[in-house]
């Protein structure tokens, strides 16, 4: 059985927003929009709950409520690239939702783990992947993609799959590969190549399932040069790929939690019939919301052909006021293709040695570099919270995580500048 000690801990999420806000630091840390969602969001919430004499206020089809399973399968049905390939979602059959992405990773988890199965994590990787492969009785296997910085550098040549490292790792045990594009916490957006030699590994092994986590897909930078591309689109690989994606991130309303997978339908219905043993079905009036939502975002939106042009381009500008504002505050930094997130090379900063000595109630004991340099800059100087990677990494690589820090850039301009001017103030 696995040791599921390190689970006890509290995650770095629980350190860092209280954290912020017992020291008044403006927080560039934990990824959520500090605004409203829109207000045709808004307003579906309300035109849900609302409805007279029908089924949203009560439980749902516990697969997923029809409306938005409906709303999803148009969504990726009217997408080129899934219908270039030839994909084409049945919303009876082909979706599950659940309780945002972390949920329903878990119950996939849950569906395919058996003890002894591998699966394999590309590092950094988001917190929540290994611990979930822990409880489900997997064995996570880690394969590093940092590789040297250089300032102006971007996240796709910075963070680099190791083909020989990950040719090594995968095997006839390996289950699952967890892929995230755009990537947390580097802002990576996989390329069409890199997508084409992970299926050529994946065709290899019959047994093995991708899960492409991509709830920043509809925050991407350069959508010529760098388009965001779904792993289930790759020739061959729909059978193999469980596609997980939310609402949280597209519709500013991470407290929502509404996600969903879509995939062949032989696991979607292994995942739809154990969830009824976990929590029977998911909130219909915010899947019902979510529903309405995705309908109308497909209208023009602020002078946009629709509202995910819209998010994307007023994402750009933020991303691009706090690249000039870390540059300006000497902090180099690493250019993402898409999501919300920024890495800083923190390796100039000094920090006093009492830091290392602080409690934390989610550092690794030694702390490591990045918990101290996150700390301080959120406590003391400049009051300014970010996300210390090492949590995105295992014992082996936490090394790697040393150097650099996650910024977040989902916050309204006011923040943003008030961010910048503590960091050009620094030190
Ligand atoms: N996904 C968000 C982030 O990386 C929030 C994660 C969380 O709070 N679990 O900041």
């Amino acid at each position: 059985a696995n040791d599921l000690s390190q689970l006890s801990k509290p995650t770095v999420w629980h350190e860092f927003t209280p954290l912020a806000n017992e020291h008044n630091a403006v927080n560039l840390g934990q990824g959520f929009p500090n605004w409203d969602p829109p207000a045709f969001v808004v307003k579906s919430m309300e035109e849900t709950v609302n409805v007279k004499g029908t089924s949203t206020n009560q439980y749902c089809r516990p697969q997923c409520h029809l409306p938005l399973a409906q709303a999803l399968a148009d969504d990726y049905n009217s997408r080129p690239s899934w219908a270039a390939a030839g994909v084409s979602v049945d919303p009876a059959s082909n979706v599950v939702s659940s309780l945002g992405v972390t949920q329903i990773m878990y119950i996939a988890f849950r569906s395919l783990i058996k003890p002894g199965d591998e699966v394999v994590l590309l590092e950094p990787a988001f917190d929540i992947y290994a611990p979930q492969v822990l409880l489900t009785g997997g064995s996570p296997r880690y394969v590093s993609m940092k590789t040297d910085t250089k300032a102006g550098d971007t996240a796709n040549e910075v963070f680099q799959v190791d083909w020989d490292a990950l040719e090594a790792t995968v095997n006839s045990k390996t289950r699952v590969l967890v892929l995230n594009s755009p990537h947390n916490p580097t802002g990576k957006i996989f390329s069409r190549t890199e997508l084409d030699r992970l299926a050529g590994i994946v065709a290899k092994y019959p047994n093995l399932i991708v899960f492409s986590d991509e709830v920043y897909e509809r925050i991407v930078f350069d959508p010529e040069g760098s388009p965001h591309i779904s792993f289930a689109t790759i020739p061959g690989m729909w059978e193999r790929t469980l596609t997980m994606s939310s609402a949280g991130k597209t519709f500013s309303a991470t407290g929502w939690k509404c996600g969903w997978c879509v995939g062949p339908s032989s696991i979607i219905k292994l995942m739809a019939d154990l969830q009824q043993w976990v929590n029977f079905s998911t909130p219909t009036v915010t899947q019902d919301a979510v529903a309405r939502s995705l309908v109308k975002a497909r209208s023009p939106f602020e002078g946009h052909p629709n509202f995910y042009a819209w998010l994307a381009a007023d994402y750009l500008k933020r991303r691009d006021f706090l690249m000039r504002g870390l540059e300006e505050a000497g902090l180099p930094a690493i250019v993402p293709a898409g999501g919300f997130f920024i890495c800083a090379e923190t390796g100039g900063l000094k920090i006093p040695d009492e830091v290392f000595l602080e409690d934390s109630i989610s550092a690794p004991d030694p702390m490591p570099r990045d918990y101290a340099v996150a700390r301080y800059m959120t406590h003391t100087d400049p009051k300014v919270a970010v996300i210390p990677p090492s949590p995105f990494y295992s014992k082996e690589n936490k090394g790697e995580a040393e150097g650099y820090v996650r910024f977040c850039f989902c916050k309204t301009d006011d923040l943003l500048q008030e961010g910048v001017e503590r960091l050009k103030g620094m030190g």
